[in-house]
């Protein structure tokens, strides 16, 4: 079976519906087709200053959601990053061959080191996409689910898997993003233009898979939508409400044609009052599940732990065919 990997940062309390309709959705369908490794990047989660007393309970939360929309541990390998020493060790060789200027062009970095100030950005926030390199390259994964911002991250993959191997021999697969374009770029509710993020939409943009939902059908009404009333698809000239019809479509399982004919005529105010009672039901069994991971931690720790043994268990003979190749002394 060809492998797949992809990960999610334990950043908030919740995943948003980006997260779950660009990428945990399609990482639930692959278990079916792929030897499939998921991973909680709490690693990834520390570069932009984070509060360590809530980061370890973040984990779980974020595990407890991806079991509560599908992921099975019967079928794929769930596991949290920091268990797995592998990926901060193959990072490091992967630095050693990342250009600083090739690290500089990485347009997540721009974003997000000036929201924080670029003398305050860490170096990790700036080395992360290597990190992310090492996380893939350690499964030898073929395929790699996730939204269209991860775009660039992923070519990095690919040219550090392609350098290692032409200049230590075969060692890496190089790995295929893979993203559906219907949902890779699910926008922020206040600003249409930009991506929904847990780290920098404002409350009022992000729709999150715990909050009530009373809350999020709130903020969809609220939702910034365009000028005219008609209610079509059109991601240039009506970003806002192709992106109520995109959520929509995805959660409901109808086309984009199919909700456009049946709201002909309708408002836009319509079209929100619905897609909160479609969100609503999305997330209520979601939520129930998640709760019932959570109330048993001591079996979700435990889990989580038999995850990260069989992800050694691939990790580590990657981890030390690249500690051969590139001449390290292995102790004998
Ligand atoms: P942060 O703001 O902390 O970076 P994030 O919301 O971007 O958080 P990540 O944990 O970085 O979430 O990403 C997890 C996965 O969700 C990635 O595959 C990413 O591409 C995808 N993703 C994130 N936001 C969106 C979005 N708005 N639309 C589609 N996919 C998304
Ligand atoms: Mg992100």
């Amino acid at each position: 079976r060809p492998r797949t990997f992809s990960g999610i940062q334990p950043t908030a309390d919740s995943f948003h519906l980006g997260n779950y309709l660009g990428a945990v959705r399609h990482w639930v369908a692959l278990q079916e087709t792929h030897d499939a490794f998921y991973c909680v990047v709490d690693q990834h989660a520390i570069t932009a200053g984070h509060d360590a007393a809530s980061l370890r309970q973040r984990s779980r939360t974020a595990a407890a959601q991806l079991l509560a929309v599908g992921l099975d541990p019967e079928r794929c390998t769930l596991f949290v990053q920091s268990q797995v020493p592998e990926h901060a060790q193959l990072a490091w060789i992967l630095s050693c061959i990342t250009g600083f200027g090739e690290a500089g062009r990485m347009v997540q970095f721009k974003d997000k080191s000036q929201k924080h100030g670029n003398e305050r950005s860490s170096v990790g926030l700036f080395t992360y996409p290597i990190l992310q390199a090492a996380d893939i390259l350690l499964y030898q994964a073929n395929a790699v689910p996730v939204g269209e911002d991860q775009r660039q991250h992923l070519e990095l993959s690919r040219d550090l898997a392609q350098r290692f191997n032409t200049m230590f021999g075969a060692t890496f697969t190089v790995p295929a993003p893979h993203i559906v374009k219907d949902t890779a770029k699910i926008t922020d509710l206040q600003d249409p233009t930009a991506k929904m993020s847990k780290s920098s939409s404002s409350p009022a943009g992000i729709v999150n898979l715990l909050e009530d939902p009373a809350r999020s059908a709130k903020k969809i009404r609220s939702a910034v939508t365009d000028t005219g009333r008609e209610i079509v698809f059109d991601t240039e000239t009506k970003p806002g409400v192709s992106n109520l019809l995109t959520i929509y479509s995805a959660l409901a399982e109808r086309s984009i044609d199919d909700l456009v004919n049946a709201y002909a005529g309708k408002g836009y105010g319509d079209l929100k009052k619905d897609l909160g009672e479609v969100v609503r039901e999305f997330v209520t069994p979601v939520q129930e599940r998640t709760r019932a991971y959570l109330d048993d931690p001591a079996q979700l720790d435990k889990l989580l732990a038999a995850g990260a043994e069989k992800a050694r268990a691939v990790a580590g003979p990657t981890l030390r065919t690249a500690y051969e190749r590139v001449g390290f002394f292995l102790p004998v």
